[in-house]
């Protein structure tokens, strides 16, 4: 069926409304219309192909929240009417050994994103959540548990949620452990929640000053303003772990100078221009490690939403219609949101 979107035909261009199809339910599909859908910064570099390889039309959108419309003949765990969420993942091969221990994102033949994956359906690549419907392999889809009012606000947990919960969990981040999040964004504001929740002693870094005194609000027990090289020396050699979610290239050292002996840095972040090589005398002096991590797999990622409905966890949003699509970008772009604009998507009919 045909159905209405917002995307992008070349990186150039502003988002602009576009019809697109989607497939009829197979056996073991499920038919989402979506409700919300949140702006991550992945949807910006993809839509400008910042990365390269965007494939037009582009239709981003990763965090999309929604309610079930129709099942497939063999799908059991879903029913109609029921509120369910769909991250950046869509399908994956189901047989290497990572999706055989559940990390579908580390899918050894290559996972279907969202967006921009490939698909035998037209155009020949997937099309995300700005859009009035999706039709996804059941295996895929995930259970929402929070209130009805908050679903909008539940939208971004799933990329900026589980981006930050898988490494928070996979570093074994918990009480005793100083933990510091990097780039009080989307991600960020998220990883702050989340550290915190989990017991850690949680340190926001940020560029921002004007962010100085709600990241404390967010769970912060202190907020660094990264751009003040006294108090970044400060903390020198203190932190078991650091989560870097900063979307523009940065110089590493100042971070990994702050880590204890083994400590470890991860980068979720992926600037359009690569970070400065680090300083290796700063690795090997303490055995500091720098590592990475991608999204999560579906049932962490159905963990992480069980484990922020139970503690009442949610996004800090700005609502907007489609139609402000590329003023939200041109704000993300300047640091300029508290903290993921979420798209309100019954705009899309106007
Ligand atoms: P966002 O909302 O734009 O937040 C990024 C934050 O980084 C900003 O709010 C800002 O925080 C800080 N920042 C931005 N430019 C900076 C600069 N030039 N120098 C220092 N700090 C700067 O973006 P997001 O949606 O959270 O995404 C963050 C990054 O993660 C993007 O690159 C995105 O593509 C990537 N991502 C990765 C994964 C993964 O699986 N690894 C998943 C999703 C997204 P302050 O104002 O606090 O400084
Ligand atoms: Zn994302």
């Amino acid at each position: 069926m045909t159905i209405k979107a917002y995307g992008a035909y070349a990186a150039d261009k502003p988002l602009e409304p576009l019809a697109i199809e989607r497939r009829q339910p197979g056996p073991h599909d499920v038919q989402i219309d979506i409700l919300f859908c949140g702006v991550c910064h992945s949807d910006l570099h993809t839509v400008r192909s910042e990365w390269g390889g965007t494939l037009y039309p582009c239709v981003p959108g990763h965090e999309i929240v929604g309610r079930v419309t129709a099942v497939g003949a063999d799908v059991a765990g879903f029913a109609v009417g029921e509120t369910v969420g769909i991250g950046c993942l869509v399908d994956s091969c189901q047989h290497c050994p990572s999706c055989a221990e559940g990390l579908e994102q580390y899918c050894e033949n290559g996972f279907v994103g969202t967006y921009n994956g490939p698909t035998h359906e037209a155009p020949g690549h997937t099309l995300g959540g700005y859009s009035q419907r999706i039709v996804v392999d059941d295996k895929f889809v995930l259970k929402i548990r929070h209130p009805e009012d908050q679903l909008a606000a539940v939208a971004p947990l799933l990329c900026a949620g589980i981006t930050t919960y898988s490494p928070l969990r996979h570093w074994k981040v918990g009480p005793g452990k100083k933990v510091g999040i990097v780039g009080i964004g989307g991600l960020g504001h998220m990883g702050v929640k989340l550290a915190h929740a989990m017991g850690a002693r949680t340190i926001a870094f940020t560029t921002s000053e004007s962010k100085r005194e709600d990241a404390k609000a967010l769970g912060a027990d202190e907020v660094i303003v990264s751009r003040n090289p006294d108090e970044m020396a400060a903390h020198e050699g203190s932190f078991d772990f650091i989560l870097d979610t900063v979307a523009a290239s940065h110089d590493l050292n100042a971070y990994t100078k702050l880590l204890r002996r083994d400590g470890t840095l991860v980068l979720v972040g992926v600037p359009e221009h690569p970070h400065p090589s680090p300083d290796v005398s700063a690795l090997i002096m303490k055995r500091r490690a720098i590592a990475g991590s991608l999204i999560g797999g579906i049932a962490e990622t159905q963990e992480m939403l069980d484990f922020c409905a139970e503690k009442g966890i949610v996004a800090d949003i700005e609502m907007i219609p489609i139609q402000k699509i590329d003023e939200a970008y041109d704000r993300m772009q300047k640091s300029d949101v508290k903290y993921r604009f979420v798209i309100d998507n019954s705009s899309l009919v106007e």
